[in-house]
């Protein structure tokens, strides 16, 4: 993929702050590059609607189709607008399990929290676009103190999560300012970054961040590959930087109707993103968040994939895949049936390739 722009020079191009100030946000400026549909005109006419873009992320869409995953991950339609039943502005009651501001705690043993509402593009997808993108505001230092002073005081809090919006939209400083806090913590073991900026704005992963990252082991990262579109020359070396620095990189991907409820597509994916040394950690059935009807799957499909991925390919590139329950359950494994029958002498079990076998309990 060409850097192909004609709105900066060379180098700007390579700058992850000049992908993210001149992020496209207008009808006119993605009209410049795609040949809008008029469902697509008519949905970028409605200010209400939180759209962002970076020129990196936008050179990736094909100007004819409407189609593309990524115009589909970029560009609003109307139906965003739809309220259907059993949709929610917030879905998973994380405003309900948020004890202090910017802090989820819906597991016993970890908590997310919540360091900006700004991105490097906005995925028309977002399941928590009640607030993503809607004020560009980022955790405050009173914030900051609040949230860290809930987890020391919880001592069973080992895991944190930093999210968003993408914390990767922070400068190093800030970021820095954060993890050092959550770090100074004890008994915190883990902390886990979740962010698209290795797709949306592969640039923000220098050199100087990986290394700042990695004062603060064990730290984890989780991306989002949604399609193997995403996958070019820069989120490859993006994400090299990252797990050359010792951080493990696992995928959580959104199953998005018309752009990956596929076979092909998921199977595709998650092979490439091995080679990019990314773990598919979770494949995610599209939550009841208000707007995103239009991309939700049935269940079905999210089983059929994982039945065409398990034995199928190497198990280090299956995901598994959960329903994030509504109203703040946590995320539940679906699974295709894999048990035929069991008594309690012997299960029935069938292979990946549908041969039944028996598999006796033990009889000491
Ligand atoms: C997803 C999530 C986690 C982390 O879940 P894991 O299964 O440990 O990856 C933690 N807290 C909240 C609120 C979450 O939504």
């Amino acid at each position: 993929m060409s850097a192909v722009c004609c709105l900066c020079r060379p180098d700007q191009w390579y700058d992850w702050r000049w992908q993210f100030r001149n992020r496209l946000r207008t009808k006119e400026q993605i009209g410049a590059l795609v040949k809008l549909t008029p469902e697509e005109e008519e949905a970028l006419s409605q200010p209400r609607f939180v759209v962002g873009t970076t020129p990196y992320f936008a050179s990736l869409m094909d100007p004819e189709d409407s189609n593309c995953p990524i115009r589909r991950q970029v560009i609003p339609l109307a139906a965003e607008t739809l309220r259907c039943p059993g949709s929610a502005a917030d879905p998973l009651n994380e405003e309900g399990l948020s004890p202090v501001p910017r802090i989820i705690h819906r597991y016993p043993d970890r908590v997310v929290l919540l360091a900006t509402e700004t991105c490097h593009t906005y995925c028309r997808h977002c399941t928590r676009r009640r607030r993503v993108g809607m004020v560009e505001r980022s955790i405050l230092r009173e914030e900051l103190d609040g949230a860290v002073g809930y987890i020391a005081a919880h001592r069973q809090i080992r895991d944190v999560l930093i999210s968003g919006g993408d914390p990767l939209t922070l400068a190093n400083g800030q970021l820095e300012r954060i993890l050092a806090a959550i770090r100074a913590v004890p008994h915190v073991e883990i902390i886990r970054i979740g962010t698209r900026a290795p797709v949306t704005n592969p640039f923000r992963i220098t050199p100087d961040l990986a290394a700042m990252l990695k004062k603060y082991h064990p730290l984890w990262i989780n991306v989002q590959f949604n399609h193997p579109k995403e996958i070019t020359e820069a989120s490859a070396r993006a994400c090299a930087l990252l797990v050359d620095a010792g951080i493990p990189l696992g995928n959580q991907t959104v199953l998005l109707r018309g752009i990956n409820d596929s076979v092909e597509v998921q199977k595709t994916l998650v092979r490439e993103l091995l080679k990019l040394r990314i773990r598919p950690y979770y494949l995610y059935q599209c939550d009841m968040a208000e707007g995103i009807e239009h991309f939700r799957t049935p269940v079905a499909r999210g089983i059929e994939i994982m039945e065409n991925l398990r034995g199928h390919t190497s198990g280090l590139a299956v995901p598994t895949f959960v329903i994030d329950a509504p109203g703040g359950g946590g995320k539940i494994p679906v699974s295709p049936q894999y048990v035929v029958s069991q008594s309690p002498e012997k299960i029935v079990l069938r292979t990946y390739d549908g041969k039944l076998v028996e598999y006796l309990e033990p009889q000491l």
